[in-house]
């Protein structure tokens, strides 16, 4: 374990905004608080918002919030020791390694891995030197791959061979179990030990730190998939790595290019061109154009020109651009992806290509004046018009919209005014479907004015929790005492009793709060997010007096319920019981509750 002092000496070092600024554009839109997109989850507009005073983001959309810790163990996928560590390191605050055993395993395990891999790597390059490797040479040259690039590239060959890197790396030492958690042994139906990739050409993956961390296989003959890649395992996780980027981070250039393919990094790269990625076989993730922002501000796109080609690149394209990066689209003529292009046309006319991307909104346009030519190669301009306005409507710049306009006016013969006009009839059309107004469902007046003070009461609840947490030393020099009695039986209940605790001996910061909700209330999830969404809302108060009455005020509130709780209580407790006695007590204390509630709520301080 990480002692609590070494997590608050952390997170008191840490700026959140500072923090957050790294992987997300943050705006300032209120008084207290930054907005920015969420990179959580999909949105175009921003609900992710973090509290600089509290330390903490909440996203109002996927309601993800918490504190620095929290942010880094949710972007960069981390256990809560391994961000506490991460954070650590950025502000300086060393964590002796010998203190937590459970990450002193996970890091022992983790280096195992490590050297599975690089033992596996050294094994198919072996194979792709030697006489066995013959047919995957003649094949790399095929493909303009001399030794000198497939050195560099760390490319090997997987031998067409039931399991001879499992009996390889068991001779040098390794366990089954961890055989089968790199990923590079698989069970067969007959429950023995077999290698993963067979007769294929192998493509070492390397994270951003240059550890080998899977593989991609390319097969030589036609069975099984043509592409074939590591399963997630503990160190390689699907849609958060680039191939090449290891690469592409030493390079010169100023810009990323990103490829579908291995080949397509390889080919770039014998163009001149050092600075390609490729998604491994998926559509570009939020992880990974988080990975490239910080790498990048200018991204090229170039996937194949065939649908998933295209949407693909629309899909990157918009990702990228909520991030803040600039995007470009190479758009490679004839169909071909780059690799067939540079084999077709030689590395000259593809460099050439470089200086005829488009921004993605002229991509876009680009493909539905395609989609929209007729098979003798004439424009349907109805169906063009129509579809290219409707794509202009939504964009936000007004600048953009009035150049692609004039556009579309020239290729269907009309004026730029014209095209406006349907533009923004199209916007309104969207404005009013947009505008249907959200109903409560059909309960009974009674109802809704139970839960109504029912939601009250919470809300004045989380309020006074959050003055408490905030100015948790003004607890102690109040002319009176909350009680943890003060709040209704349950989360809340509790969360006020840490801080009361807390404020005895001054052990509380405000950025542990959200943590502490967390472990109260982990089986209700709406409870955090409506808590989290309270306390990013909350407004500042300067002065100790303010601060004092506001604390004052909800407490008279919550006594006054509890006043009138207690006594509730009570009278349900004499109408349930036969005893007369009992009865009797009952109903007295009930009285007294009543009196006592009458002189509290006259009650002034
Ligand atoms: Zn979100």
């Amino acid at each position: 374990m990480i002692p609590d002092s070494v997590i608050n000496e952390i997170l008191a070092r840490t700026d959140i905004v500072d923090l957050v600024s790294s992987y997300v554009s943050l705006d300032k839109k209120s008084a207290a608080n930054l907005f920015g997109l969420c990179p959580f989850h999909d949105e175009d507009t921003p609900s992710f918002s973090v509290a600089p005073r509290k330390q903490i983001f909440y996203c109002f959309g996927c309601h993800k919030g918490g504190n620095a810790i929290k942010f880094i163990q949710e972007i960069e996928q981390l256990s809560f020791p391994e961000a506490v560590r991460f954070l650590g390191k950025r502000v300086d605050v060393d964590i002796p390694e010998s203190e937590d055993p459970y990450l002193q395993k996970r890091q022992q395990e983790r280096k195992r891995l490590l050297a599975i891999m690089l033992d596996a790597a050294r094994f198919y390059y072996t194979n792709l030197v030697n006489d066995e490797g013959i047919k995957a040479r003649s094949y790399l040259k095929n493909r303009g791959i001399e030794e000198n690039i497939a050195r560099r590239f760390g490319l090997g060959y997987a031998p067409a061979t039931w399991d001879r890197l499992c009996q390889h790396l068991q001779n040098k030492g390794y366990a089954q179990e961890e055989l089968l958690k790199s990923g590079l042994a698989t069970r067969s139906k007959q429950d023995n030990l077999i290698d993963f990739f067979r007769n294929r050409i192998i493509f070492p993956i390397f994270d951003r730190q240059n550890n080998l961390i899977a593989f991609g296989g390319r097969a030589l003959e036609d069975s099984g998939p043509k592409y074939l890649n590591t399963n997630e395992t503990a160190l390689y996780s699907k849609g958060r790595h680039l191939y090449g980027l290891n690469f592409a981070k030493s390079s010169k250039s100023d810009k990323i290019i990103i490829v579908e393919g291995y080949f397509d990094v390889v080919s770039l790269y014998l163009a001149g061109i050092d600075y390609a990625v490729a998604t491994l076989g998926t559509a570009l993730t939020s992880g990974q154009a988080n990975l490239l922002k910080r790498q990048t501000d200018r991204v090229i796109t170039c996937f194949d020109a065939d649908r998933a080609g295209r949407n693909a690149t629309l899909k990157a394209a918009s990702l990228l651009e909520k991030v803040g990066v600039n995007v470009e689209v190479l758009l490679v003529p004839e169909d071909k992806d780059p690799d067939d292009y540079i084999r077709a046309y030689g590395p000259t006319r593809f460099r050439a290509l470089l200086d005829t991307t488009m921004e993605p909104l002229a991509f876009e346009l680009e493909m539905i004046r395609q989609d929209s030519l007729a098979d003798d190669g004439s424009l349907q301009i109805t169906n063009y018009q129509s579809r290219a306005c409707t794509l202009l409507a939504r964009e936000q710049n007004a600048i953009l919209r009035e150049i692609y306009a004039t556009k579309v006016a020239e290729q269907i013969g009309t004026t730029t005014q014209a095209v406006l006009t349907e533009i923004a009839r199209q916007q309104n059309v969207s404005k009013d479907k947009n505008s249907g107004r959200y109903r409560d469902r059909d309960n009974t007046p009674a109802e809704r004015s139970k839960a109504k003070s029912n939601a009250e009461c919470q809300t004045d609840e989380i309020s006074l929790i959050l003055l408490m947490s905030e100015y948790n030393d003004l607890l102690r020099e109040l002319n009176f005492a909350i009680e943890a009695n003060d709040f209704s039986e349950g989360y809340l209940r509790e969360i006020a009793n840490k801080l009361i605790e807390a404020s005895q001996d001054n052990s509380f910061s405000t950025a542990n709060l959200p943590s502490l909700v967390e472990e109260v209330s982990a089986d209700d999830p709406d409870f955090l997010h409506k808590f989290m969404a309270a306390s990013i809302n909350s407004a500042e108060l300067t002065s100790v007096s303010q601060r004092k009455e506001a604390i004052r005020k909800l407490f008279h509130r919550l006594r006054t319920r509890r006043l009138e709780r207690e006594g509730q209580d009570l009278l349900t407790r004499a109408r349930n019981t036969t005893d007369q006695a009992l009865r009797a007590k009952y109903l007295t204390e009930y009285k007294e509750k009543q009196k006592e509630g009458i002189a509290w709520k006259q009650k002034i301080y």
